[in-house]
């Protein structure tokens, strides 16, 4: 019943926000109403499957570096209290290059407050190959502008994770996939996200994004593979098989 109340608020306040990488409708700039999102989005969050930490902090980093642990960027710790993240949506440029800034760019001029990623991985064009951007939405915790389908839940609880490329034309460069999963893997492990959470674009609404070229369920599955290789170096018992 909250849920389907929330539902509807949001659906009626976030109706006029176009968001994401669709390449086929460049004719219409979104009408601009980038209502405050923040008066409906916190009221009633939808229950968890799983229980939130305290807080963002990371448990204590073992002498290793995994998905699970704390070596990571400053950045991807943001410096706020977490929002309550339940997708992660992956998205492509559509364009052979890029990076934050450029995206940041097309996205203003195509209406929106700002990159509508939380995160940009480049593919060596205008940032480094495999080089993670985050987005000024990250750092805030902020809703994102990537993927308005169905009651926009996806921009107001997903995380947008877009590559620069045009994966119909190109593959992701391995570089890329490389960080996609150590990123992947850090953002489920960290904010709990279940695996049939992590989802292209495409899987979300009609769209070619994020191209054919990009496998989204070979991502998933070299993550989970990732965050197993992470649990057993964690817990001996595990790695000796008892
Ligand atoms: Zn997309």
């Amino acid at each position: 019943m909250i849920r389907k109340i929330v539902a509807t608020l949001t659906i009626l306040t976030f109706a006029m926000i176009l968001a994401g990488c669709q390449s086929t409708d460049t004719g219409a700039l979104p009408p601009l109403r980038l209502v405050s999102p923040v008066v409906v989005a916190p009221a009633a969050p939808p229950v968890r499957r799983y229980t939130m930490a305290p807080s963002s902090t990371p448990k204590p980093a073992p002498n290793h570096t995994t998905a699970s642990a704390g070596q990571v960027p400053a950045g991807w710790k943001p410096p706020v209290a977490p929002r309550q993240w339940t997708w992660i949506i992956i998205h492509h440029s559509d364009s052979l290059f890029g990076s934050a800034a450029l995206i940041d760019k097309w996205h203003r001029a195509r209406g929106f407050d700002e990159l509508g990623y939380h995160f940009v991985i480049g593919n060596g064009t205008n940032s480094g190959d495999g080089q993670i951007e985050i987005g000024p939405r990250w750092t805030q915790q902020k809703w994102g502008a990537h993927d308005n389908a169905l009651d926009n839940r996806y921009n107001l609880q997903g995380i947008g994770i877009c590559l620069v490329g045009d994966f119909d034309k190109q593959h992701p460069t391995a570089a890329q996939k490389r960080s996609l999963v150590k990123l992947v893997a850090y953002l489920m492990r960290t904010y709990h996200i279940a695996p049939k959470y992590v989802l292209g674009h495409g899987e979300t609404k009609q769209t070619e994004c994020p191209g054919r070229y990009l496998n989204v369920a070979e991502i998933r599955s070299l993550v989970a593979q990732s965050l197993a290789e992470a649990d057993q170096q964690e817990d001996p018992a595990v790695a000796e098989g008892k």
